[in-house]
């Protein structure tokens, strides 16, 4: 079905069209240049693998770069797999997943070198190239290899592996076939309404599914141009979305850097109006924020979505959407099948809380190495997410909370979601998370971990008092500890396997 790549359409159709813009260097590459890179990077690829080239692994611990986009459809057309690693997992992170994927090459930025030295021994046959300026970088051996030809295969083919962020646990090796890049990519072109005109800036890493798959190869493939930069501060976005001559239409961020944007000085004296859509997603989404923005005429809009399947739902880009839609995550993306379904297995009513279960074409297949649990979430043709969520009359959506989070507390369900978002609306609350721990009583009961601002010092007693206000009885926490910090992934993600972990001991 999917032989080829979006990029060898574009350098036919449009090849002087600006594809890459990078931050960091200044490099503008067209749709030509790009295509004709990635035609030398696939020659690379096949004399460093040869014969073992079809389906090998192709590591890439590095920051977002042009060359990353470049050894990702390269790796599609030689055959092989791609995997972006998370750069902010240190080396023994990182051990278990380079252990997983086994990578016949592993390319990495210079600033990682150590961690890579340390990670040799995962297997001696593995071979590394730096990004580094030289003749034995990256960039010097695309440029001295002669192009290649891509290999032709059918769109079941894996051509990226992508490592899931480890809230819940390990993070798992999802499978992207190339059938699901590109119907994932349609999917956003839709709900992001992306398309030849779309300057996008991408800050958010290529080693998740929002920079590598919403952002990136949906703007290369619909031909607009996509602004790599491979850090965010608020400073370098800020000047990036005022610059009059990039003309960013996209960008798109996760609550904790929608957040940051906001609070930094300079913020109130930036221009966003050029702005076609604010994105956010991929972690809940603060009332406070959603309203400080559209105050500025700003909106914010919040998607949903997975490793798994990509994109799945999406507020509209409009504000009178947002308004009036408070914390939903909008309608589903057009190629998806979406069912609410309870604990018998059949669907729930309309406002009832079931899982999310999800079909269609940009689901992946499964996980890499995984077998139990590829059973246990892709099981009669549908993908289960492990998300809570309930549609509304007017069909919009909400995600309520992660199914492993949920505990039941005097044989009523507590979802922490809601009971963290009345936490984080006292002022004095900087974060806030809760997990179900076992109670003699009432089988579980809430514990929640409370994050002061600088200078507070409420006790234990004002925020229950504060919960009391908001929250029926058998919600409320039960325990409250004051902490330091809380443990999230580098998405911003609470990991509340980790927070279970570390006051056990003080608690049991
Ligand atoms: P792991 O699967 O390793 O535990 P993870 O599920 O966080 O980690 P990702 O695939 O990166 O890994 O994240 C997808 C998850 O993020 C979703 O299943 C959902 O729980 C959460 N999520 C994504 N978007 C939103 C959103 N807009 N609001 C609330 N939660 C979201
Ligand atoms: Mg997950």
């Amino acid at each position: 079905l999917v032989t080829d790549d979006p990029i060898l359409y574009r350098a036919r159709v449009a090849p002087d069209r600006q594809a890459l813009f990078e931050i960091a260097s200044g490099r503008q590459l067209t749709y030509k240049e790009l295509n004709a890179r990635i035609a030398r990077c696939t020659g690379l690829l096949g004399d460093m693998l040869g014969t073992r080239r079809d389906g090998a692994r192709v590591a890439m611990l590095a920051r977002n770069s042009v060359d990353s986009i470049v050894l990702a459809f390269a790796c599609q057309r030689a055959g092989a797999i791609y995997v972006p690693l998370n750069w902010r997992l240190n080396a023994a992170e990182l051990r278990p997943i380079l252990a997983d994927c086994a990578p016949a090459l592993l390319v990495h930025d210079e600033e990682f070198s150590v961690a890579v030295a340390s990670l040799a021994d995962v297997d001696p046959e593995m071979a590394v190239i730096s990004t580094a300026d030289g003749p034995a970088g990256l960039a010097a051996r695309i440029e001295a290899n002669s192009p290649a030809e891509p290999v032709s295969c059918d769109a079941e083919r894996a051509c990226v592996l992508l490592y899931t962020s480890g809230t819940t646990g390990q993070p798992k090796g999802v499978v992207i076939t190339r059938g699901n890049t590109f119907f994932a990519a349609v999917n956003f072109s839709f709900v992001g309404e992306i398309g030849p005109g779309s300057v996008a800036l991408c800050d958010l890493p290529f080693f998740h599914t929002i920079g590598l798959i919403a952002v990136a190869r949906t703007t290369l493939m619909l031909g607009g141009t996509l602004v790599v930069s491979d850090r965010f501060t608020p400073a370098r976005t800020l000047a990036a979305l005022a610059d009059r001559k990039q003309r960013i239409t996209h960008y798109f961020a996760v609550p904790q850097i929608a957040l940051a944007l906001r609070n930094d000085p300079a913020y109130s004296a930036a221009d966003l109006s050029g702005l076609h859509a604010l994105f956010v997603g991929g972690a809940p989404l603060t009332q406070a924020l959603i309203e400080s923005y559209l105050e500025d005429g700003v909106a914010l809009v919040n998607g949903y979505g997975m490793s798994e399947a990509g994109t799945v739902l999406h507020v509209p880009i409009d504000r009178g959407a947002v308004r009036d839609n408070p914390g939903s995550v909008g309608l589903p993306a057009p190629l998806l099948d979406i069912r609410i379904v309870g604990e018998d297995g059949r669907e729930v009513d309309e406002g009832e809380i079931g899982e999310l279960w999800l079909r269609g074409p940009a689901v992946s297949p499964g996980y890499w190495n995984r077998p139990a649990e590829t059973a246990a979430a892709f099981t009669e043709g549908w993908y289960r997410t492990g998300d809570l969520g309930r549609r509304e009359a007017n069909g919009f959506y909400r995600i309520v909370d992660r199914l492993k989070d949920m505990y039941i507390s005097g044989g009523e369900n507590v979802y922490p979601a809601e009971v963290e978002a009345v936490l984080a609306s006292h002022s004095d609350v900087l974060d806030a998370a809760v997990v179900g721990i076992p109670d003699m009583k009432w089988g579980e009961c809430g514990l929640a971990y409370v994050v002061l601002r600088p200078g507070a010092v409420p006790t234990a007693e004002a925020i229950a008092g504060h919960c009391a206000a908001k929250l029926a009885a058998f919600k409320r926490p039960a325990h409250i500890l004051f902490v330091k910090t809380i443990p999230r992934t580098a998405s911003g993600k609470v990991q509340k396997h980790v927070l279970r972990q570390l006051h056990s001991d003080e608690l049991f």
